[in-house]
């Protein structure tokens, strides 16, 4: 069955590439505006994958988390297999108990709330502002219990989140902890400290659609001794994926690549499924829209993926730079088009994963118009309040209005 559908796409594909081709029109276009996997990086998965003599070798895993550390300007980082195990990282560090109450966002990833329902810990979920699609600290406010231990904040696409300042001191003062979600904001700076630093613990991610790629994979930091002893714990108790699951990532690195990036995609995708396409992995599989917890949760990352963790670290900044130019060219269209643009706030320095947009909901509900007047695949991310699923949340009718009508445009454009 697979390798019928497989046929059938790759007649379809190359059919389309000759009328493509007939008419003039580019052949490849970029469907996945954030991969940040060069040549490099599939030369490195190669190699892993040729010799395992060193697959054992966790002097690199923690060489990657150091360099982490300190790029990042923070004392202690533990690399997991998903942001999302590094935020259950963060949870068990921070102590949480069944019946503790978490305010967060009603607009984030379910993966987020999964971790905390895993522990046992009540999501008490908070409407967003509509400048940075971060916490409203008003709201956060009203939502304050005597169950209330933490207060989980992101930095939305990279911008830093327009209550940041607000939401640490509201916290401070009421004597909780801040987690800070990092997932889409990797490298993002506020008054010269990169974001992540002011929170008791953050966690970062490189999953495939993310600011720095190793197909799966996440940080959490923190600037506390005791927290760190904690995360620590949690860590050494974490086991490695076994062989053929680091295998399957190394084979989705050149799957990435030959799809996404490489210059004769048109041609190299469909060669590249035939021979990696099995091997795809998902990172949202159905049990975790239903909140049940994936087989292979909880894996630290091993040194194969390490390797390539340590590549991506060197050109995140490059990276970074390249999105915050493509976002001056989304904020060009955007004032010209009267649409309203993304806040950055004073003192950050924003890395856009996406450049999101309020539009008419029209233009979410069908995006062909901007393959046509621009050459880009729309981004319709977060369709749910918690992405991919659309829950009813009650109360948070900011959070409504994205999801019908925020869009985003592409942080990479190539
Ligand atoms: C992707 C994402 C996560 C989880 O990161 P993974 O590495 O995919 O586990 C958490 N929060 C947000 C907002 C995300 O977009």
């Amino acid at each position: 069955m697979r390798g019928f559908n497989v046929l059938w796409r790759i007649i379809r594909n190359q059919t389309n590439n000759l009328v493509l081709f007939f008419s003039s029109r580019p052949l490849s276009t970029s469907s996945l505006g954030s991969m940040t996997l060069d040549r490099d990086d599939v030369e490195i998965a190669k190699e892993w994958l040729r010799n395992r003599a060193h697959w054992g070798n966790t002097e690199l895993v923690a060489q990657y988390e150091s360099e982490f550390a300190r790029w990042n300007g923070s004392k202690y980082a533990f690399a997991f297999m998903g942001g999302r195990v590094a935020l259950s990282a963060c949870i068990y560090a921070l102590g949480l108990q069944p019946g503790d109450e978490v305010i967060l966002p009603g607009y984030t990833c379910v993966v987020v709330p999964n971790a905390f329902h895993y522990a046992g810990v009540k999501t008490v979920y908070c409407d967003i502002e509509l400048d940075t699609y971060g916490l409203d600290v008003e709201q956060v406010k009203k939502r304050i219990t005597q169950k209330t231990r933490v207060v989980l904040l992101h930095h939305h696409n990279g911008m830093v989140c327009r209550d940041y300042d607000a939401i640490i001191a509201l916290a401070k003062e009421h004597g909780l902890n801040v987690i800070e979600d990092c997932a889409h904001a990797t490298g993002a700076v506020y008054k010269d400290i990169k974001v992540g630093n002011k929170g008791a613990v953050a966690f970062y991610s490189s999953e495939q659609s993310k600011i720095f790629n190793t197909i799966q994979g996440g940080m959490a930091i923190t600037n506390d001794e005791e927290l760190a002893k904690r995360l620590k714990d949690y860590y050494d108790k974490a086991p490695f994926p076994d062989d053929k699951q680091i295998e399957e990532q190394l084979c989705n690195v050149l799957l990435n690549y030959f799809q996404f990036k490489h210059p004769q995609r048109w041609i190299l995708k469909d060669w590249a499924e035939l021979r990696y396409g099995a091997k795809r992995l998902i990172s949202t599989v159905k049990g975790e829209e239903m909140s049940i917890m994936p087989e292979h949760y909880g894996r630290k990352m091993p040194p194969p993926i390490a390797a390539i963790g340590i590549n991506q670290l060197k050109k995140i900044d490059m990276y970074n730079s390249r999105r915050r130019d493509t976002a001056k060219i989304w904020d060009g269209w955007c004032d010209e088009n009267g649409y309203k643009k993304p806040l950055v706030i004073d003192g950050s320095i924003p890395v856009f994963l996406r450049y999101p947009v309020l539009m008419e909901p029209c233009k979410k509900e069908n995006v062909s118009w901007a393959s046509k007047e621009l050459n880009i695949v729309l981004g319709v991310w977060f369709s749910g309040k918690l992405h991919p699923v659309d829950k009813k949340i009650d109360n948070c009718p900011n959070a409504d209005k994205a999801v019908l009508s925020c869009i985003n445009f592409p942080g990479l454009t190539s």
